[in-house]
């Protein structure tokens, strides 16, 4: 079921105030048009009708995706306390995946991975490789990389990394290959599925260094 409230917002531009929606809660299945936003990236998205001010609007929203056994807390701030009441109405586990993001392009990127089959602490381990690889090429800092697309048909892996300073990403990719060496080495590592877990490049950095 979707929840989707309403609140009074004041532009940041021209004072007027206008509700909008936002959405707390989106089932992938009964929401196919709020997931189709999520991923093209205007679910949070809020436009002023009276001047035009545009801003991302980005606000905890709890994603699930029944068929895949998912559920995504976005939440900005971390591990707060919409997260711990998220856990209480979904304490279960079985076969269940429970992630928590921190923006809305984690997001984007968690249900990709989901979607495309891919496990995605394996696919952070490829990240962290791929940035260290990339910041020991070209002598600078990656601040992010997000999953972007995968191709069993030209056996390829590709990622958009934001260099230090850039506004424009790069794109990078990797061989399958390289997926499935990390696959393998995420199935060796101490990993286990328990609450609402950041998977991301710190925990992939953790697990390899055990
Ligand atoms: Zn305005």
């Amino acid at each position: 079921m979707a929840a989707c409230i309403t609140k009074e917002l004041s532009c940041p531009g021209c004072g007027a105030v206008n509700k909008s929606h936002m959405w707390i809660e989106i089932d992938a299945s009964a929401d196919p048009e709020q997931r189709e936003r999520m991923l093209d990236e205007t679910l949070f998205f809020w436009e002023c009708p009276d001047c035009n001010y545009q801003a991302q609007m980005v606000y905890p929203c709890l994603y699930h995706d029944k068929e895949r056994g998912l559920l995504i807390c976005l939440s900005p701030s971390g591990r707060t306390q919409q997260v711990i009441e998220a856990e209480q109405r979904h304490p279960g586990l079985a076969g269940l995946k429970k992630r928590l993001v921190l923006s809305p392009a984690e997001l984007k990127e968690k249900v990709m991975i989901f979607e495309s089959g891919l496990n995605d602490v394996a696919l952070e381990m490829v990240k962290l490789a791929l940035q260290e690889l990339t910041e020991s090429k070209q002598q600078t800092r990656v601040d992010r990389t997000f999953f972007l697309t995968m191709s069993e048909e030209l056996d390829y892996l590709g990622f958009s990394m934001f260099l230090r300073g850039e506004e424009k990403p790069v794109y990078q990719g990797v061989r399958l290959e390289v997926y499935e060496k990390s696959l393998r080495a995420a199935e060796r590592v101490d990993f286990q599925e328990s609450g609402f877990q950041l998977v991301d490049l710190a925990l992939a950095r953790t697990l390899l260094e055990q």
